[in-house]
């Protein structure tokens, strides 16, 4: 068996941040705890904690516009060892895909840096002048990722098992489809921990995302030294 392709989870696995939601959260000084629970608890939707979200800002500030949205990114980092990954990866002919249930500016941006073969993840509408509308779009549900691997199996011709899907949050375990394979990278939540124990699949404890080749490549090293 090899590998053709790698699905990566965006926030936390190949970019330094936790949640790109909760990086515009803190630009506006909101975000909800009680709420976030619900949505781990997947007692609200996708759409719901989106708009939610979008509320809440929209109550600090009424008119908000993309240019300030994306300049919420601008500290953000790439996990380390991210883009050797990436890199060597795609050396190797293997196919590259993001599948973030985060939001597009920002993940748009980190596909961009390390140029992967395809993408996709949620994000926001704006009326005509560039500002945010009370709607998000949801195109990745965060609890059902799978659909889109599925979608990438079935449109490359992929076999399932040639197929590796990297998350770092109980909800990415959805992109285990049957006969793929995944690996936990340092999953930071309790709740991240004990999925991915009780799902056995191998997990990464640490930052490095180097760390999942010997992993994706039966025991074989990082062969860069960077
Ligand atoms: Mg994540």
């Amino acid at each position: 068996m090899s590998v053709r392709a790698v699905a990566f989870d965006c926030d936390g696995v190949l970019a330094d941040a936790g949640s790109s939601w909760a990086v515009i959260h803190s630009h506006f000084g909101t975000g909800d705890a009680t709420l976030l629970k619900a949505f781990l608890n997947r007692e609200i939707s996708d759409e719901e904690f989106m708009r939610d979200d979008i509320g809440q800002w929209k109550k600090v500030q009424p008119k908000i516009h993309r240019d300030e949205l994306f300049r919420c990114y601008s500290g953000v980092r790439l996990m380390e060892g991210a883009r050797d990954v990436v890199e060597l990866l795609k050396e190797r002919g293997v196919h590259v895909v993001i599948i973030s249930a985060g939001v597009d500016l920002f993940v748009s941006t980190i596909a961009s840096m390390l140029a992967v073969d395809d993408w996709a993840s949620n994000g926001f509408s704006y009326d005509d002048e560039g500002y945010l509308m009370d709607e998000g779009v949801c195109r990745v549900p965060a609890w059902d990722k799978g659909e889109m691997i599925q979608k990438l199996i079935r449109i490359n011709g992929f076999d399932p098992s040639e197929v590796v899907s990297v998350g770092d949050s109980s909800m990415d375990l959805s992109m285990h489809v049957p006969g793929s394979k995944f690996i936990g990278f340092n999953p930071t939540r309790d709740e991240a921990h004990l999925a991915f124990e009780e799902a056995d699949v191998p997990v990464v404890p640490g930052p490095d995302l180097r760390d999942i080749w010997p992993i994706l490549f039966h025991g074989e090293k990082f062969p860069k030294d960077v």
